[in-house]
């Protein structure tokens, strides 16, 4: 037997890509795809265009990598969601996307959820389903909810009906104890709900017409998407196979906002700071999303004039000035204010101390976060691996180690797709790796 790869699918808010890995993590082959324009009746039809693109990246693995491919992991984006036809698996309505929202369908989830619930929120896949069941008429009985990445795995592996826990959370399912809670269970429309198994478990094998279309081997597995994969692929590649328990995980993405992760034996959720948590196995991905980040550096200085300025920090030296970087009024973590107002002055004469400045405030905010979720119970942190623009900085690195007290990495890989590989090989049959 020659080497096995492992082949993950991300299906994003732009394109979709994949990446196929070996089991020591290097990238073998790697593509992306926009997604079609297909219209039906004037509209987007979202369901061909992801099909279409669905096979053309199986299309784009060069061919004598396919019969090496011992399982495969897709993720999509959270909260899309289908309603499809429970024997056929066609959709029966058009697909409702990740940030729309069903504010018609808020009452009702309101009257049966308990108070400050995740489902409690217009984009909610509850809302999503409540909005269809009432608009729609007919064609209740043999329904089905399924989410976008267990609809495009379906295509590959054909048992209708399973999703993960991660994707279910926003339909109502409560990863703690395992199971749909009783309130949502009691609805008529509980019956169009996809059985839930963990993340990274095997559902199945690829469907033999697609194997034999695309020269797979004869045992591909298809494995359940973890939905943060873009937050698991940022620790290095050790970290997914590590068992959990002995894994230590925490990630800044330092984007246009700041988010952070970390890996914690304890579930902690409180909307006063804006905390929330992912199950990951026996684990919970704790954190959080602040509106502070490179959107406000991008108010005052391009990229250019960042890399320049920059140069001339030093980092050793804590900056005096104390600002709430944010676009806007209004932050969400590590304390929720909808009124907390913006803070950037005063503006010193040199742009260089004006950086400086903002660079350390925003790692103030985060040294904040970590010992907040620290404060609120989480496990103890002693490493941050960081992404996103923000990471690039090597000034910024040595503020926040400063700042944070704390060792920071750069990620090796941050595309989501090579998470949802990771995803793969994790939950590839045990024999073949
Ligand atoms: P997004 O969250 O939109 O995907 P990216 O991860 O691409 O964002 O990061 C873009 C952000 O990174 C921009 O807001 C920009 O201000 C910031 N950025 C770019 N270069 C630097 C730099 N050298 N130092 C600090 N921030 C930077």
């Amino acid at each position: 037997a020659g080497e096995r790869l492992y082949l993950g699918m991300d299906f994003g808010t732009s394109g979709a890509r994949y990446a196929l890995i070996d089991k020591q993590g290097t990238i073998h082959s790697e593509g992306k795809r926009e997604y079609p324009v297909l219209m039906n009746e004037e509209k987007m039809d979202w369901v061909r265009s992801w099909r279409a693109a669905l096979f053309s990246l199986l299309e784009d693995i060069p061919i004598h990598l396919c019969p090496l491919v011992a399982s495969i992991s897709i993720d999509g984006t959270s909260a899309t969601t289908l309603i499809v036809d429970s024997n056929t698996g066609e959709p029966l309505w058009r697909p409702f996307l990740y940030n729309e929202s069903c504010p018609d369908a808020l009452p009702t989830v309101k009257s049966v959820a308990p108070a400050n619930h995740t489902v409690c929120s217009g984009s909610s896949t509850l809302c999503k389903l409540v909005s269809w069941w009432n608009i729609e008429g007919s064609n209740k009985k043999s329904a089905l909810l399924l989410h976008q990445a267990d609809w495009l795995l379906w295509l590959l592996h054909g048992k209708l009906g399973v999703s993960d826990y991660n994707n279910a959370l926003k339909v109502g399912y409560d990863p703690a104890s395992d199971s749909y809670p009783s309130w949502l269970r009691s609805q008529p429309y509980s019956q169009l709900l996809p059985s839930v198994i963990a993340p990274g478990t095997s559902i199945g094998n690829l469907k033999e017409e697609i194997r034999t279309q695309f020269v797979f081997s004869s045992a591909i597995s298809l494995v359940l998407p973890l939905h943060l994969v873009s937050f698991f692929n940022l620790a290095n590649f050790k970290t997914a196979f590590d068992d959990l328990q002995n894994t230590s995980l925490q990630v800044t993405s330092l984007g246009s906002t700041l988010a952070i992760k970390l890996l914690s034996t304890t579930r902690i959720d409180d909307a006063r700071f804006g905390v929330y948590s992912h199950r990951l196995d026996d684990k919970w991905l704790v954190g959080g999303a602040s509106n502070t980040g490179g959107a406000v550096l991008k108010q005052f200085f391009t990229d250019d004039q960042l890399l320049k300025l920059s140069e001339q920090i030093n980092p050793m030296e804590a900056s005096p000035l104390d600002y709430y970087p944010l676009k806007a009024v209004g932050e969400r973590f590590p304390v929720a204010d909808p009124n907390l107002v913006p803070r950037l002055h005063p503006r010193p004469e040199s742009d260089v101390e004006y950086l400086h400045g903002i660079l350390e405030s925003i790692a103030r905010i985060e040294a904040k976060a970590y010992n907040l979720l620290k404060d609120l119970g989480a496990t103890q942190v002693e490493e941050v691996f960081t992404a996103g623009g923000g990471a690039k900085n090597e000034k910024w690195t040595k503020i926040r180690e400063r700042v944070l007290g704390l060792p920071v990495s750069r990620a090796m890989q941050t595309e989501a797709a090579y998470g949802a590989a990771l995803l793969a090989l994790k939950g590839a049959p045990h024999d073949s790796y």
